[in-house]
């Protein structure tokens, strides 16, 4: 599977948690270093696209 599909398939993801339990809102992060945007709901792991670690900026909320 190809890092964009496993991008989308995160975000699928998160959408479905969201409209299952509203409360528990993902965030949408996005690196600093090359512009890459994930969606998660809990701390942002290292960018699958660049590498870096930990240089994510946040991103406006899903809904
Ligand atoms: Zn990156």
């Amino acid at each position: 599977m190809a890092i964009d599909e496993v991008g989308e398939k995160v975000e699928e993801l998160a959408e479905a948690v969201g409209r299952l339990d509203p409360i528990r809102f993902v965030r949408e992060f996005r690196c600093l270093s090359c512009g890459y945007g994930i969606v998660v709901n809990r701390e942002p792991p290292q960018c699958p696209m660049c590498g870096t670690k930990g240089s994510w900026e946040p991103a406006a909320r899903l809904n």
